[in-house]
């Protein structure tokens, strides 16, 4: 019988098709406990916590875009929506309609929250931090739950943008660069800087 999450465990990492969940799968690796979700748009795996199992193979953390990366010139459209109205929060979505599309609801923002309609088919939503850092709070957390892409601009000069994937409540820092076609003007990019700097050290 089909069922909604799946718990996989296999030496060869070939999974049966009737272990799979319909929305998820939690898998047991060599290097640690997984979490993967499959749906129009993406697929992506997150790790969810560090272990050491013997006699598994190990398994890589991953994120494709099924339709290929998004257009940078739509960040640049986002970040302006953005920039227009600095002391609110605003919503911007980048949502799937056979191309990528900008999605910008009627929303209420605040100075740290924003209520907006969401849509079908959001591949990335993203969020301006008018007065905060580029840092995903608790309640980016719990609005977070889905499976897509998820973005917070700090809007603090010089502002930055900090991106991850989410599978249903476990995310995965990822570089604007896995994201987007090309370089994006204005921003700096948190998690690669980040990146760099481990590299350095
Ligand atoms: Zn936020």
């Amino acid at each position: 019988m089909a069922k909604l999450i799946g718990y996989l465990v296999d030496v060869k990492n070939h999974w049966r098709e009737e272990d799979k969940g319909l929305a998820y799968n939690y898998i047991l690796a060599a290097n640690g406990l997984f979490v993967e979700g499959d749906n129009k748009h993406i697929t992506a795996c997150v790790k969810v916590a560090d272990a050491t199992v013997r006699g598994l193979p190990p398994l890589q953390h991953g994120l494709a875009l099924k339709h290929g990366k998004i257009p940078a010139r739509l960040f640049d459209l986002a970040f302006s929506v953005m920039l227009a109205d600095p002391y609110h929060e605003r919503y911007v979505g980048i949502i799937w309609n056979g191309v990528y599309q900008l999605y910008v609801p009627e929303q209420d923002g605040s100075a740290a929250r924003v209520e907006y309609a969401t849509a079908e088919n959001v591949v990335l939503e993203l969020h301006s931090h008018p007065d905060m850092p580029a840092r995903f709070s608790s309640i980016d957390d719990r609005d977070e739950q889905g499976l897509k892409i998820y973005g917070v601009v700090g809007l603090k000069f010089p502002e930055v943008i900090n991106l991850r994937v989410g599978v249903y409540g476990y995310w995965m820092p990822v570089e604007c660069s896995e994201i987007f076609d090309g370089r994006l003007s204005g921003v700096i990019d948190k998690v690669e800087a980040e990146v760099a700097h481990e590299n350095e050290q």
